[in-house]
């Protein structure tokens, strides 16, 4: 199976250092930014590197460090904005694929929402 990765979209700029972002956290293989249009007063999104497109396209093509530290960075995000069950009041994680995802960024990112409920998780459609 080939992913089509498209190197000019917005995350891959910011990647490049083209396009500004608000950075929460930087490893070797991620960074953690804010989203420009925030849906919960703490909405964080954190993209590994590397070229890919969605989760699957990274959890079959990723290698393990890539994959290890995207885990680790995503935890260690939930500490740093304070919204770990653990001392605060819970988020919720997403990642859109594709086209029934809704996915507008063809970069993997997961959403990591919290400060206010985050409500049901999908509406029954
Ligand atoms: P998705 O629908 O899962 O692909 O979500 C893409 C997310 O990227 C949206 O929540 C956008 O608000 C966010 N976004 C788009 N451009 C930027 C940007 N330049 N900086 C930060 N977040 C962005």
């Amino acid at each position: 199976m080939a992913y089509d990765y498209d190197d000019q979209n917005i995350f891959a700029k910011i990647l490049r250092g083209e396009v500004p972002n608000t950075t929460v956290m930087e490893t070797d293989h991620c960074l953690a930014f804010r989203d420009i249009q925030p849906a919960r007063p703490e909405h964080v999104l954190v993209i590994p590197k590397g070229p890919y497109v969605n989760y699957d396209h990274f959890a079959r093509e990723a290698s393990d460090a890539e994959i290890v530290d995207f885990t680790r960075t995503i935890g260690k995000v939930c500490d740093a904005i304070g919204v770990s069950p653990d001392t605060g009041d819970g988020y919720r994680m997403i990642s859109n694929a594709g086209e029934h995802g809704v996915q507008e960024v063809p970069h993997l990112h997961v959403h990591i929402l919290g400060g206010a409920s985050a409500g049901r998780m999908v509406e029954r459609g």
